[in-house]
This record gives structure tokens, C-alpha cells and sequence, in this order.
């Protein structure tokens, strides 16, 4: 049973899930190597979808697949409605972890990451997290949809094969409420302009730290990089949800994304990273921009960073994002 309870000293959720617990691969140790359970084919490879529950979507060609998604075996978020939060005592605060969990799986081929996608491949597999975002954004009861990939163990991978996740959850979460705060003030106190659109522009007539402009999407490391090679991922044009952004402009954050991280592997070897990707709360219509986060994961949040929310950045975004421009096409 997963349950969500809410910590009074931070002001956000929590998700307790036993279940996910008895996972074979939950306490690898995260130094070896990805692959839950080495004897047992891997559920996402071609002629193993028995092994996963029905596909929900699958994009190909009639006969084969490109792009699957299917629903999470061991779902942190499940079951219809909305949060449905009660009070045990001044303290205790619960709700039954409501929402939907699904696995995109992002190529038929085992080996081959994002930073390897052609560009239909790069296109389909953000086709199907559009047509995902816009699915959940259907079922009452969830207020927002949480889109992730996790790249090597350091970066909580479990199965080899490249996948991402979908999570659909009954609340905005911690981190989103502030972005949009945030987005909501820059935008009243600068007279209408976007929080990220101010960057994107500022960062084009700096010229410093911007790594990708392909003319619809901008990749850039930002001025605030709080870790090494962090990248930000933001369309030219505004739009607040994922969903209902022009499809050449998802096309065209797919193909970054594949370049990106195709710089980032040839500077530092296949590191363990983090995709995530911002969009603005279902039904709801606040002054925002959907973006995506390429956190590579090259340190460990210590305890100075855990304790204060200060990270402490040893490669300016400047340098590094000199170096990824270094890397040749
Ligand atoms: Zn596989
Ligand atoms: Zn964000």
C-alpha cells in the first residue's frame, strides 16, 4: 500500500511505498552496473511484452513498435480520484497515493540511450509523452503530471533498457509550487515577460552560456547551475503546458535533448543523469513555461547541501558550457 504523508517541517508530501520495497533491485549497492535481474530478459526488449502489463499506447509501424508505454509494475502513484487527505492527530497527516505510473519506453533497442536517438526516433518518443501528459490531464483528481528519466544506477535506474517515467499525482507538488511562484512574481515585476523567456533572451545576447539554439528550443547552462553541466531546456515560444505545444517544437526538444546529451557523453563518459520536465498543473492556467532539466549526476548532495538547499557548483555553467560547445558535431 503507498501512502502519501505530509511533513509538517518541510511543507511537502512524502511517498511511503512498501511495496516497491520487496523490488529485487531496490538496495543494489549503486556503484554496479544497471540491470535489475541479469538471468531474466529484460520486460522492455522486443518479444518480451507479455513479461509488462498491455501496452496503453505504441507507436510504429503496424507489426513492430518504436515507442511503448505500459503501466508501471511496481506504481508508486494508483487508483482513481482525487486527494482525499485525513488528519490523525495534529501531526499526522495522510492520503492514499492516488494517481497513475507508467514506463515510456524509448526504443526497441536495449543499448541505445537518448543520446543515440535519430531524430523521428527523439520526435516519437516526446510525441508519446505529449499524448501521455494529455491523457492524464483527463482524469479527474489528478492535478499534475510528473514526466522523469533516469539514466544509470547513480541515477536511480533500475532496468538498463532506456526508459522514462510518467507519473501522474493528485497534488502540485513542492518543487513545481515554487517554480511557479516564482514565474508568477518575475512576470508582475517585469511587465508581463516570462521568468524563462527573460532568460533565453538574456543568455542569447550574453553568448556565454548557451550550448544549443536550433531556433524553436534553447539549450543553456544556467547562470545559477547549482551542479556541474546542468542543463536547461526551454522553447522560444511560451507555452505553459507540455501538451499543447507546437509539434515541430517537441520535435525540436527532442533532437536538443539528443544532442546534449550526446556532448555530455563524448566530455564525460556515460555518467548517470536525470531528464525532468516541468509542465504547468493540469486545468490550470498559471504564467509559466514548459521546460526540461538535464541534471547530470557528476557529485553527491552532501551534507551542507542536504541541510541548507545550498549546492555547492565546482564547474562554473561558463566553463562548462564552453566545453560541451567544444565538443565537435
Ligand atoms: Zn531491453
Ligand atoms: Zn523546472
Amino acid at each position: 500500500m503507498t501512502e502519501l504523508r505530509f511533513n509538517p517541517l518541510s511543507g511537502r508530501w512524502v511517498t511511503v511505498a512498501g511495496e516497491r520495497m520487496s523490488r529485487p533491485s531496490d538496495f543494489v549497492p549503486r556503484r554496479l552496473p544497471v540491470e535489475a535481474e541479469p538471468n531474466r530478459p529484460c520486460p522492455f526488449c522486443p518479444g518480451h511484452e507479455e513479461d509488462t502489463p498491455p501496452a496503453l499506447e505504441s507507436y510504429g509501424p503496424k507489426g513492430g513498435w518504436q515507442v511503448r508505454v505500459v503501466p508501471n509494475l511496481y506504481p508508486a502513484f494508483a487508483g482513481a480520484g482525487s486527494l482525499v487527505a485525513t488528519d490523525h492527530g495534529p501531526l499526522h497527516r495522510s492520503a492514499p497515493a492516488r494517481g497513475i505510473h507508467e514506463v515510456l519506453v524509448l526504443s526497441p533497442h536495449h543499448r541505445l540511450s537518448w543520446a543515440d536517438l535519430s531524430d523521428a526516433q527523439a520526435g516519437l518518443v516526446m510525441a508519446a509523452i505529449r499524448d501521455r501528459i494529455e491523457d492524464h490531464a483527463h482524469h479527474a483528481g489528478l492535478e499534475y503530471t510528473q514526466v522523469i528519466l533516469n539514466h544509470g544506477r547513480e541515477a536511480g535506474a533500475s532496468i538498463e533498457h532506456p526508459h522514462g517515467q510518467l507519473l501522474g499525482i493528485p497534488f502540485v507538488p513542492g518543487e513545481l509550487d515554487d517554480e511557479l511562484g516564482h514565474c508568477a512574481r518575475f512576470a508582475t515585476d517585469n511587465g508581463g515577460e516570462g521568468l524563462l523567456q527573460a532568460v533565453v533572451r538574456e543568455e542569447q545576447e550574453r553568448g556565454e552560456r548557451v550550448v544549443v539554439d536550433d531556433g524553436r528550443i534553447v539549450a543553456l547552462c544556467p547562470y545559477w547551475s547549482g551542479s556541474p553541466y546542468e542543463l536547461l531546456i526551454v522553447p522560444k515560444r511560451p507555452v505553459a503546458h507540455l501538451d499543447r505545444a507546437a509539434p515541430a517544437d517537441l520535435a525540436a526538444c527532442g533532437r536538443v535533448l539528443r544532442d546534449v546529451l550526446s556532448r555530455l557523453r563524448a566530455l564525460l563518459g556515460d555518467i548517470a543523469y536525470n531528464l525532468v520536465f516541468h509542465t504547468a498543473p493540469h486545468r490550470a492556467d498559471p504564467e509559466f513555461c514548459w521546460h526540461v532539466h538535464v541534471l547530470p549526476k557528476t557529485t553527491t548532495a552532501a551534507g551542507f547541501e542536504q541541510g541548507t538547499g545550498v549546492r555547492i557548483n565546482v564547474v562554473p555553467p561558463e566553463r562548462a558550457a564552453q566545453q560541451l560547445l567544444d565538443i565537435a558535431d
